[in-house]
């Protein structure tokens, strides 16, 4: 606690609040940051809960380099304040101590559906129930939490942390129907028939293909799939490739590394400064013994029905006309093959296609449900959020779309 207060001690409290302003979810971060100065940790909560459910979970793998803390004054000159384990503390500290999210009655008798209960659809559901209504998440799998609970590996987040944000959260008397599947164990009509509102966050977990020859053979995995099912093929003495420079690649190659692999190389075709994830991650991947080869693409998965090796080119990266990043640029003649066994791709994930046409719900070009600006569907009182609706792929901008599809719905329903 004392180290914990001594660095709340170390905020400027600027007047500009430039971290709350970075923050997805607008958390007012001088003023928790204050509370937990003066040591009233309920007082940080409840700041906190005014816009955020998952404090504990957003505490430990937001990007806080890329938001709040990468606009800390602080860090300019020195290190910046470490905002993501204050608040983790704070969340920790309430979770454990059972502080409860505070309700009114606002949308007494009102009853909203929540399919899909990852973090956009638990934040949602918090929302609508912190405000009286009845809510219940129907969830495809055995327990809520998303891809934090099924996708973020438990060395990055404890499973414990999810579990108990997650118990705190229905706590508010939100109702759960597990393994209940959208598209197979209902329809969204059912639904809707039963409901006052409906609220779509089934995310978008399918991974992307490369659309390369060889991508059919066997050993071929998609690294959202591996993740979130956690069936992953025997890697002892096995070579293996992760295409990508995200989240998903970094915890594939580290979770793969970690089940005893040869050797785990993340192929890039960009330099390590435009990597996506993290810095810290790539650090420890590199730690781990998992090898880069930026500015590398794979051209070819080779092999005679499972992977046997890959044709891979160097990149050079050129600054294009109204491209905001450096493209990556095949260099003529500079391929060479390596020997694999097992091939991961990570370059990107998008929302299951089958389900989202089983909705009948109109889609943007990237097979994503279409919403307006009050996070409604094509169809009356069915509203949609999160990586589903194709928001930036984080858990806060996830949460961020939740909470404000819950006020929109607040609005439809009073
Ligand atoms: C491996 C990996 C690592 C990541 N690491 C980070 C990170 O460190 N930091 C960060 O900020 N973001 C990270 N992300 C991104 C982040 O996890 C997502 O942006 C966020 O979880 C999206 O939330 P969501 O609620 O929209 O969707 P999801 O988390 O995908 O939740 C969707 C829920 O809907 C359920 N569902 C799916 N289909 C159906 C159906 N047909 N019927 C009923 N339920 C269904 C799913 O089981 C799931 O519970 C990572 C993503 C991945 C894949």
């Amino acid at each position: 606690m004392e180290e914990l207060q001594n660095e709340a001690t170390r905020c400027l409290n600027c007047k500009t609040m430039p971290c709350h302003k970075a923050c997805p979810l607008g958390n007012d971060i001088p003023s928790f940051i204050k509370a937990v100065k003066e040591g009233n940790l309920e007082e940080a909560y409840k700041i906190l809960t005014k816009t955020t459910v998952l404090g504990a979970i957003c505490g430990r793998v937001c990007p806080h380099f890329k938001q709040c803390m990468g606009s800390c004054v602080r860090g300019i000159k020195s290190e910046p304040i470490n905002i993501g384990k204050l608040e983790a503390f704070v969340f920790d500290n309430a979770l454990e101590k059972g502080y409860k999210l505070e309700k009114n009655s606002k949308l007494l008798g009102k009853k909203v559906a929540v399919i899909g209960g990852g973090p956009s659809g638990l934040t949602c559901s918090a929302f609508l129930a912190m405000n009286g209504a009845k809510v219940t998440i129907y969830e495809k799998q055995s327990k809520l939490g998303g891809i934090t609970m099924y996708g973020i590996p438990d060395f990055r987040l404890p499973r414990e942390v999810i579990e108990k944000t997650v118990n705190n959260i229905l706590s508010l008397g939100i109702e759960t129907k597990c393994n209940q599947e959208l598209g197979k164990d209902y329809s969204l009509d059912e639904i809707t028939k039963k409901y006052d509102a409906v609220y779509l966050s089934f995310g978008a977990n399918v991974s992307a293909k490369m659309n390369i020859p060889g991508e059919d053979l066997n050993g071929v995995f998609g690294g959202n799939e591996l993740l979130e099912t956690g069936k992953h093929p025997d890697y002892r003495g096995k070579i293996v490739a992760v295409s990508g420079g995200g989240n998903v690649a970094m915890d594939a190659a580290r979770t793969i590394k970690r089940m005893g692999a040869k050797k785990v190389y993340v192929i890039y075709r960009r330099a390590r400064e435009q990597m996506p994830a993290e810095d810290y991650e790539v650090e420890e991947a590199m730690k781990e013994g998992v090898k880069f080869l930026f500015q590398n693409n794979i051209l070819k998965i080779l092999g005679n029905e499972k992977v046997e090796k890959l044709e891979c080119i160097k990149t050079a990266l050129v600054q294009r006309e109204g491209e905001t990043r450096l493209s990556p640029v095949n260099i003529e003649g500079s391929n060479y093959t390596i020997d694999m066994d097992y091939v991961v791709m990570a370059v990107g994930s998008k929302a299951n296609k089958d389900v989202v046409e089983k909705t009948g719900l109109e889609t943007t070009k990237y097979g994503n449900i279409k919403v307006d600006q009050k996070y409604m569907t094509s169809k009356e009182g069915v509203f949609a959020g999160g990586d589903l609706i194709g928001t930036k792929a984080t858990v806060a901008w996830a949460a961020r779309s939740g909470r404000n599809a819950a006020e929109e719905i607040m609005k439809y329903l009073i």
